[in-house]
């Protein structure tokens, strides 16, 4: 009998529901002002990403899709130029770089980060490299001391896709505060989540900033003459005075998102499966900000694990089953699957779990709960 409480995986509207009063005043007067695009709500966003990125300035776009597209744009990359990244992370980060007719590269992870390995990085560089992108998944930083140590030597282009981790650091210098670029998302389920789409590119160097607006602007300046090509990539004032009220709340977001990690943690110390599954650590302390909490499934039984759960009405879900190495659009680049053995690895044996701010203590408990009955279940079964 199944008889525990449902824990979804996410629940968007439960987070909106206290700020739902702020929304419509703040809607109401977008709607009011008759200004759409640009305007102060935007100019407001751009200045409050700036501050939790440490940077000079916030650029808006449409999406975080975008922000990475626009940043090889201002990059000035060039056909046939080689980018590396990482292929255990969401499609955006590499598909920009197809797109603009540059070379995808992609590098194995660090096994508990799994972020992009500094040394595979390295390894990776040749004389058609131009630029790096190192995402920083799940709400943490990809190791960027070593990263840019790596970069600067050869003069390469640093983009950071910080979609899932705006605020997450290191020793407090902010994920979007090293590289040349760092590209924020607004999608509904990040950390700063929107009512739509939207993004944000954030960068130190006053003369990107030029041309990512001009860039995200159709290339148009002044008005109706076209100096280069480029998109039209705006964030709207809706979704900017939606984000305003939210990121004064971000602080909040983020520390329950990490109380409902520590609490994970203490409990699965105690439940005795350490050689079944495996925690995802927090390498920088409370620079992580857990868009995500990933679990290792040992003994190929991710699956079976994850539809035991879904029985029971606890959400789970597989970020990211096919490594982009391995996706159909990228098979002419010729990888084999072991190329990359750790991303192979991580496609297999992970699972996130319930992590949202406004999860219960009672939910992760029953979370918890299920994942020791799946593993009582299988222990039984063998004996
Ligand atoms: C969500 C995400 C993106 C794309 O952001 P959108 O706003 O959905 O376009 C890019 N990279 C990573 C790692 C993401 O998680």
């Amino acid at each position: 009998m199944n008889t525990n409480r449902p824990v979804p995986l996410l629940d968007v509207p439960r987070g909106n529901a206290p700020m739902r009063e702020e929304f419509l005043e703040a809607l109401a007067n977008v709607i009011d002002s008759g200004r759409f695009l640009f305007g102060p709500d935007v100019k407001n966003l751009e200045e409050e990403c700036a501050r939790w990125s440490n940077t000079r300035f916030g650029i808006g776009c449409a999406s975080g899709s975008d922000a990475i597209l626009l940043s090889l744009m201002a990059a000035g990359l060039r056909e046939g130029d080689e980018v590396i990244c990482p292929s255990f992370t969401f499609f955006a980060t590499a598909s920009a770089i197809s797109r603009l007719g540059g070379i995808p590269v992609f590098v194995d992870i660090d096994a508990e980060t799994f972020n992009i390995s500094p040394a595979a990085l390295e390894a990776a560089i040749t004389d058609k490299t131009r630029a790096v992108i190192p995402v920083h998944l799940f709400g943490q930083c990809a190791d960027m001391d070593e990263i840019m140590a790596i970069c600067d030597n050869h003069g390469l282009v640093v983009i950071e896709d910080a979609a899932q981790s705006i605020g997450a650091n290191i020793n407090g210098r902010p994920a979007g505060a090293w590289g040349h670029f760092g590209c924020i998302s607004f999608y509904p389920t990040k950390n700063l989540g929107g009512m739509g789409d939207g993004g944000m590119i954030v960068t130190n160097d006053e003369e990107l900033e030029d041309r990512l607006r001009l860039y995200s602007g159709h290339g148009m300046r002044p008005r109706y003459y076209h100096k280069v090509i480029g998109i039209n990539s705006r964030l709207d004032s809706m979704q900017a005075a939606v984000l305003n009220v939210k990121i004064n709340h971000l602080d909040d977001a983020v520390s329950g998102r990490q109380k409902n990690a520590n609490l994970y943690h203490e409990l699965f110390a105690q439940s005795g499966l350490s050689g079944e599954i495996t925690l995802p650590e927090a390498k920088y302390g409370d620079g992580h900000v857990w868009n995500q909490f990933t679990i290792r499934v040992h003994g190929g039984k991710r699956d079976e694990l994850k539809a035991f759960l879904g029985e029971r009405n606890i959400g789970s879900e597989i970020y990211y089953p096919v490594p982009l190495h391995m996706q159909e659009c990228f098979r002419s680049l010729g990888y084999q699957p072991e190329d990359l053995p750790e991303t192979l690895k991580a496609s297999q044996q992970v699972l996130s779990l319930p992590i949202f701010p406004e999860l219960e203590s009672e939910e992760v408990r029953i979370v918890v709960d299920g994942v020791k009955q799946f593993f009582a279940m299988t222990q039984r079964r063998a004996a």
